[in-house]
């Protein structure tokens, strides 16, 4: 190798060279091998080719210039090392080839064991092997097994079959039970399957198995599997991946051997203690594959304690380097420990929290990092409620958890079923193989929907989560027979009515009801529990990571709440005033019949006494929420929706005026309500007559609100409460329409309010694109912007969200057209730039402009970090989402460099 070849090219690494962060280059499992080695931890010798390499060899379909020759050198070195060659007939070195990209994407890539056994040197292994001639042959069987599937896309069942025929025949169904005889015959049997499926002989020569071997790994990148979960993980697909050649070392030598898996915590919960599973006589894959049942891994103590210690050691400094939880991958051969792998654990949400500030008090990393560690999904996830821990139930299935959450119902299997039953207050459980936008009305009916297809951006769990419903989607163990209304599963069979339970977190399904307990987190956060009272790690951990979100975030969290309940309980949930209160709701019950006067009103002094009769009324609902939000400020939106949508609908109506009629009734009031609703009638009532539209075309109507908002202050401040209303109007798209509302709004301001300390500040919502367009403008007539990213998103993509959700979107989400849905989470580039432009020309126009966001975008995560780079002062989301909402604030505020919450 030239000097200059070295720099540019360098597609190879001894792990000796590598570092943990070098794992763009070489993957998350050779970076940390490297890590390791570096440590001084007993790894096998090995080497990583780069993701770089396999970049160029998926782009061009050839291995780069340079690979074969570097590939050469370093197997040359570890093969010194070693003082074996690879294959070699007496006295074989063996290897494996092993995948391994940037982020861990489980079970989705290859990895083949053994590389180098061939019929020569299977007899040079079991002479080095002191005789142990059942090993080298099992060890050559698994080759063929592995490297005819992952390399030549040989049937695995066919291997599989050969197998359990191999063990039935001597009457077992434990492997160990298959001698050195049977293996040989097995190795036969298998390299007939070899050729019969790829028109070749196995091949002998180690470094074509091997070149072969590689060329598979990088393959593996673009395999369908690999590149569906990569779209759902949000993972790029160009970072290609990395393979790892690692001189074997064997768990399969007889019962002084072995192989295992290690936690240095307990992943599910937390806990600090040896979390983990060991098979003896086992090679890799065995362990999690359940070929045998494992033994806990405490139980290694007994079995060779010298090693255990050593494990236990290198735990525990693999922790202190990581500073996190840590899993390992370990061979035991003939005695003696190996580290084969490392990396930071998967966790759960709660053991997340814990474990966090576990090492918070450990004293390995500060809070900053400890913020760093959760994050708003996993806080969300534990909000909800849970089944019961040891509920001692057996899932029936396994499906995909689709939408978080406990649900127990009745099976249904239709729509209308589900809407009839929920209707006579039965929780039920919609059943389906796949839903469709025919579906809807059974899905707003259910707890919880289940499916046995789709993954998760299937209808079903697209708009489960749009709606905030649990959903287990793609539990293909379930048959489903719709029109015979039942589901066989596991041997059994459900009817219709009988009650199953899902987890929309793990996916599992059981039949019966499980018990649910309330989520501990909700109540910390209702002040229900102390945390210093308790001895729950995980509400200590919350408390303590929540504090310190609070401390650190720059954005203020409102809530949006239409009600002095809500806004009590969003307030104990630590929101910090009302964003949005919609005044709609107040219009809805015995104030429909109001409503209605004041729409049919066709002379000046009905539509007055009508709007005379609601100023009460609205006074006495913002007295309630002022009171609740005493000193927070409150913004109320004027009334937004279209008219009609107070009045019944069409059909109801028509047919309600002809039998009527028939009957002789007098239905002077009917056909004049008939007679509105065809002549308000909107083709697309989400574009038509609404927001400030409604206000300037209804004389008195926003007045009235005004008035009411300004009364009830005035009210509240004579009781002693501190009320802080902001007028907000809706769907302003130019500065005119803002500024006719504000004259007539001060003038009733100045009249109710004058002289007393009552402030009213006067903005608008932000939510038609030629309002963020021309924010500079508008700037000028208001005090405060809030973001209405919902109609924002809606009228800037084109679509409506009740319309699209069903209808397309999990295609889009399928085709990657979107990463996720805009209306979960903000569209930053397009969207988001809206957003930007506006805040930026808002504030250029009017320094100080109070800018806020009261979409649900409030309360996603990412959009909450958008929204603080973008440098709005508060987010408002549903009283649910505050604490994730305080918690993402707090996390975007210590964003650091080279962090990565994946
Ligand atoms: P995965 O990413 O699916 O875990 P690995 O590359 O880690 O795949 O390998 C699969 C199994 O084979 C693991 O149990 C691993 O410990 C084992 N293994 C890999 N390389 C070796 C080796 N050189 N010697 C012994 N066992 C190995
Ligand atoms: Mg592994
Ligand atoms: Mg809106």
């Amino acid at each position: 190798m030239t000097a200059q070849e070295t720099v540019e090219h360098k597609y190879v690494y001894d792990f000796a060279e590598g570092n943990r962060d070098l794992k763009d280059l070489l993957g998350g499992k050779g970076a940390n091998l490297a890590e390791m080695t570096h440590l001084g931890l007993p790894v096998p010798p090995g080497f990583t080719i780069t993701t770089e390499a396999c970049k160029a060899y998926l782009a061009s379909g050839e291995q780069p210039a340079g690979l074969a020759d570097q590939i050469a050198a370093h197997l040359a070195a570890l093969e010194q090392g070693m003082g074996r060659r690879l294959g070699d007939p007496d006295d074989p070195l063996l290897v494996s080839v092993r995948s391994g990209a940037k982020f861990s994407m489980p079970g989705m890539m290859e990895t083949v064991l053994n590389v180098g056994l061939n019929d020569r040197s299977v007899v040079g292994l079991a002479a080095q092997a002191n005789g142990n001639h059942r090993f080298a042959w099992d060890s050559y069987r698994r080759l063929i097994q592995m490297f005819g599937k992952t390399v030549c896309e040989v049937p695995g069942e066919e291997f599989e079959h050969a197998i359990d025929e191999a063990k039935r025949a001597k009457g077992s169904t434990d492997d160990l039970d298959l001698d050195a005889d049977d293996l040989r015959a097995l190795v036969d049997t298998y390299k007939k399957i070899f050729s019969k499926h790829t028109g070749r002989e196995f091949p002998q020569d180690p470094r074509e198995q091997l070149d072969l071997a590689i060329r598979a790994v990088f393959d593996s990148w673009n395999a369908e599997r690999a590149v569906i979960y990569r779209r759902q993980e949000r993972i790029p697909a160009d970072l290609g991946t990395a393979v790892n050649v690692v001189a074997m070392v064997f768990g399969n030598l007889g019962p002084d051997s072995g192989t295992g898996v290690a936690f240095t915590r307990d992943p599910a919960s937390g806990a600090q203690g040896i979390y983990g599973d060991y098979l003896a006589n086992a090679q890799g894959e065995d362990v999690v594959a359940g070929i045998r049942n494992t033994v806990p891994l405490q139980e290694l103590e007994r079995i060779n304690k010298p090693a255990y210690d050593e494990l236990l050691d290198y735990m525990a400094r693999l922790e202190r380097h990581y500073k996190d939880l840590c899993d390992i991958e370990f061979t035991i051969e003939r005695g003696k420990l190996w580290m084969l792998q490392t990396r930071v654990g998967k966790r759960t949400a709660a053991a997340a929290f814990v474990i966090a500030g576990q090492l918070v008090d450990e004293g390995l990393i500060d809070l900053d990092e400890a913020l760093h560690r959760v994050n708003g999904a996993q806080l969300a996830q534990l909000m909800f409620p849970r089944f019961q821990l040891d509920h001692g139930f057996e899932p029936v299935a396994t499906g995909i958890g689709a939408s978080p959450g406990a649900a127990v119902g009745k099976v249904v299997f239709t729509s209308a079923r589900a809407v009839e039953l929920a209707g006579q207050g039965e929780d039920v459980i919609l059943v389906r193989r796949e839903t469709n936008p025919d579906d809807l009305n059974g899905m707003i009916a259910s707890k919880g929907i289940l499916t046995s297809r789709g993954g998760k951006t299937s209808h079903a769990a697209v708009v489960a989560r749009g709606m905030g419903k649990t959903c287990v989607s793609g539990a293909d163990a379930l048959d489903i027979d719709v029109p015979k209304r039942r589901i066989t599963v596991a041997g059994r069979t459900v009817t219709e009515g009988e009650v199953v339970s899902i987890d929309g977190t793990t996916g599992k399904v059981y039949l019966g009801q499980v018990p649910v307990t309330p989520s501990e987190v909700v109540q910390y956060f209702e002040g229900e529990l102390d945390p210093e009272a308790t001895d729950g790690a995980l509400v200590q951990a919350v408390h303590r990571i929540m504090s310190y979100a609070d401390a650190r975030r720059r954005l203020a969290v409102r809530t949006n709440a239409d009600t002095g309940a809500d806004a009590a309980r969003a307030r104990r949930f630590g929101a910090e005033g009302i964003g949005l209160c919609r005044t709609e709701h107040m219009f809805l019950g015995d104030r429909r019949e109001l409503v209605e006067r004041l729409i049919l009103a066709r002379e000046a002094p009905e539509r007055e006494a009508a709007l005379a009769a609601l100023l009460p009324l609205q006074r006495a609902d913002f007295v309630e929420i002022f009171r609740a939000m005493d000193g927070q400020p409150v913004t109320v939106r004027l009334i937004d929706p279209p008219l009609h949508e107070f009045l019944p609908p069409l059909e109801q109506l028509a047919v309600d005026v002809a039998v009527a009629q028939e009957r002789g009734e007098d239905v002077a009031k009917e056909e004049a309500l008939l007679a509105a609703v065809r002549r308000m009638h909107e083709e697309n009532p989400m574009l038509g007559l609404r927001g400030v539209r409604l206000g300037l075309v209804i004389p008195g109507l926003f007045a009235m609100q005004v008035r009411a908002i300004t009364e009830a202050a005035v009210e509240c401040t004579r009781q002693g409460i501190n009320a802080c209303p902001e007028i907000m109007v809706p769907l302003v798209g130019a500065v005119q329409e803002l500024e006719t509302v504000r004259a007539e709004a001060e003038k009733i301001i100045a009249e109710v309010a004058g002289g007393s300390d009552v402030e009213v500040l006067i903005g608008t919502m932000i939510e038609v694109p030629r309002a963020a367009l021309t924010a500079g403008q508008i700037a000028e007539a208001a005090e405060f912007f809030s973001f209405g990213t919902n109609d924002l998103t809606q009228m800037g993509w084109g679509f409506s969200r009740d319309d699209v959700e069903g209808a397309f979107f999990w295609r889009y989400l399928e085709l990657g057209i979107f990463g996720i849905s805009p209306f979960e989470s903000i569209d930053a580039d397009g969207i988001g730039r809206l957003v930007r432009i506006a805040a930026e020309e808002g504030r250029a126009a009017r320094p100080g402009l109070k800018l806020g966001v009261c979409g649900e975008h409030g309360g996603d995560p990412d959009s909450v970090h958008f929204f603080h780079a973008v440098g709005l002062d508060y987010v408002s989301c549903s009283p649910f989402r505050v604490p994730v909402a305080r918690l993402e604030a707090g996390r975007a505020a210590v964003v650091t460099a080279g962090s990565d919450s994946r």
